[in-house]
């Protein structure tokens, strides 16, 4: 027998968090179902890590235009850690607790849609009177020659999976 929700949410980054948030708070049943992390591309490959390491050598250029001033070195093993940090090392686990304690169903896999209503995961059916669908999006490229064979690093476009961060460089 399939279980039955007011509210499926297909994907957990900023959209479908808010959208699981507000469901919650107004106290319906409410499933989650993410197939990555829990906070989507933005806390883990996107915003996040990418202002991280923007930042410094921001600070960096800025200090070299200021008279009076030194040029800051950039500690990179301290700047990759704190990367790290705040893209939690790749650890949902808060998250999924968070929901938890928030009564929602937290499922882990690929979703799709098997009907009106329904939304099948991992060979289990679930219920819901609404679904959302917040599964984020995919970066066209444009036909320029030659970027085909470049490395491209855009939203829903990564290279290979990393397992950890240390895999990133
Ligand atoms: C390099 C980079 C830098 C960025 N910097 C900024 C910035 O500085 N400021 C800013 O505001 N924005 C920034 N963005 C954009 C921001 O990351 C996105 O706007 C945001 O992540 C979109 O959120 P979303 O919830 O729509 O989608 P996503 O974050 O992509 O979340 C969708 C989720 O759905 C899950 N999912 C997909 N299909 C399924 C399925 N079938 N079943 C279960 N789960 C599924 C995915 O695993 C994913 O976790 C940046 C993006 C990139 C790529």
């Amino acid at each position: 027998m399939s279980e039955r929700f007011d509210a499926v949410v297909i994907g957990l980054g900023p959209g479908g968090e808010v959208a699981a948030g507000r469901l919650l708070a107004a106290g319906k049943r409410v499933a989650v179902i993410e197939r990555e992390l829990i906070g989507g591309e933005c806390g883990y490959w996107a915003f996040i890590p990418s202002k991280t390491l923007l930042r410094p050598t921001e600070a960096r250029a800025a200090a070299g235009r200021v008279a009076g001033t030194g040029r800051p070195d950039i500690d990179w093993p301290a700047l990759r850690d704190y990367r790290d940090y705040m893209i939690r090392h790749l650890d949902d686990t808060a998250q999924v607790d968070s929901y938890q304690k928030r009564g929602a169903t937290v499922v882990r896999g690929g979703a799709r849609l098997v009907g009106a209503g329904r939304v099948e995961v991992g060979g289990e059916v679930l219920e819901a009177d609404h679904v959302i669908v917040a599964t984020g999006s995919e970066a066209i490229r444009p036909p320029i020659d030659g970027l085909e064979q470049a490395t491209v690093w855009a939203n829903g476009r990564r290279p290979p999976w990393p397992t950890s961060p240390a895999g990133w460089w």
